[in-house]
């Protein structure tokens, strides 16, 4: 038995602002107790404690890291062995950030699904390989389908091992103009019939898409996430909170591109584009939220200068940044998230799982750490890679 002590906490529905104390037997929550109590056990103090974060869009097998982009290209030719090493060290800083679930949304190599098997650390749902029509946007993550037929039958092939069907439903944005590259690559018709397919094979849908006319297509198609969103309207969100459709706005790859424009070379009419893009989005997650639709926090981890697990901290920031409550910040995380992830949901309550992230978002002061029971192999990695971080207060190491 062991005990935490926080000086705020998130129940998995509810931010508290004041200290509790839970008691953890082994790997579950045994009591949560109000305030900071003395229970005679060992005891960990932090600033902040929730249950662990979920991470619902990225790339294992990409490091964000990575600014170089010949090297970024060059890894597309990499050896398997290679991808599975940079997933690996990917897995290890998604736990130090706390995440203890991923959704892997893509890659055409087969990385995702082989760190799903192996991994004994971090819960990963897998998307295997995405669909997309031949020529478009997506090489390096899905395989090319032409016709509804050969879309059907790819479905079913992949209903075999993928967790969730992904779908490339848009091209990327081109930031000079700031606008979406071409055409939707799959029309209603066609994405509806993916959609149902997909359905009827237990697979929930999430389609990469950007730019007003895609983002309709992909709603009114039934897909069940919207990835990206960029040129979000209020009438596509009022259509969502209707169908209940989540989208996950995934501001991190598009603000690294604003935050450090030298990298890529944009020029000052390109940066105002980029900000306002950032801004449009903003505003429309904002009012995602108050219409009722169901935020999810993704990051896109493994684009350019998103890095794997902290890159979901600013994930949540972002979604801060926009007017959100604390509450409804961390909602985007969980439990909901989990639903949508397919995983059960957790809470911070007696019977809960203990894998539960530390960190102080409410203070936006520290760095996240992640909690105890989990296997001691990955709490060294974690430990590792915390040091090399500044530790700041509110958010200890964790003595043994
Ligand atoms: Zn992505």
């Amino acid at each position: 038995m062991k005990a935490i002590v926080a000086g705020s906490w998130f129940d998995g529905a509810r931010h508290h602002a004041e200290p509790v104390t839970i008691v953890v037997d082994d790997d579950r929550i045994a009591e949560v107790l109000p305030g900071d109590r003395a229970t005679g056990l060992p005891t960990t103090r932090c600033g902040f404690v929730m249950p662990g974060l979920v991470e619902a869009h990225c790339h294992l097998f990409l490091d964000g890291g990575e600014l170089d982009f010949g090297a970024r290209t060059r890894h597309l030719d990499a050896p398997f062995e290679r991808m599975m090493e940079v997933a690996r060290a990917n897995v290890g800083r998604n736990l130090a950030a706390g995440v203890t679930l991923v959704r892997d949304a893509g890659d055409r190599y087969g990385v995702n699904h082989a760190i799903r098997a192996g991994s004994r650390t971090l819960a990963v749902r897998s998307a295997g390989i995405a669909l997309r029509r031949p020529g478009r946007y997506g090489a390096f993550m899905a395989r090319e389908i032409t016709t509804l037929d050969e879309a059907r039958a790819a479905v079913r092939e992949l209903a075999a091992t993928a967790d969730d069907l992904k779908i490339i439903e848009t091209g990327i944005i081109d930031f000079e103009s700031g606008t979406v590259k071409g055409a939707p690559q799959f029309d209603a018709e066609t994405l509806g019939a993916i959609v149902r397919c997909a359905h009827e094979a237990g697979l929930r849908t999430f389609a990469h898409c950007s730019g007003t006319e895609g983002i309709g297509v992909a709603v009114d198609a039934g897909v069940d996430s919207i990835e990206h969103g960029f040129f979000m309207t209020g009438d596509i969100l009022r259509r969502m909170a209707d169908r209940g459709t989540a989208w996950v706005p995934t501001f991190s790859p598009v603000h690294f591109q604003w935050r450090r424009p030298e990298v890529a070379g944009w020029s000052p009419p390109t940066i105002a584009k980029l900000r306002a893009i950032l801004d449009s989005h903003a505003e429309h997650v904002a009012m995602a939220a108050r219409l009722g639709v169901n935020l999810v926090a993704g990051s896109d981890a493994g684009s350019p200068g998103v890095a794997h697990g902290a890159a979901l901290i600013d994930e949540i920031r972002h979604f801060l940044d926009c007017g959100l409550a604390m509450d409804q910040a961390l909602r985007a995380q969980r439990p909901r998230c989990r639903g949508d992830c397919g995983a059960p949901k957790r809470r911070t309550s007696p019977g809960g799982s203990a894998s539960t992230s530390r960190c102080s978002m409410p203070t936006r002061s520290t760095i996240p750490c992640i909690w105890e029971p989990l296997p001691r192999s990955c709490i060294r990695t974690a430990r590792a890679q915390w040091r090399r971080r500044t530790p700041a207060a509110g958010c200890e190491a964790a003595p043994r």
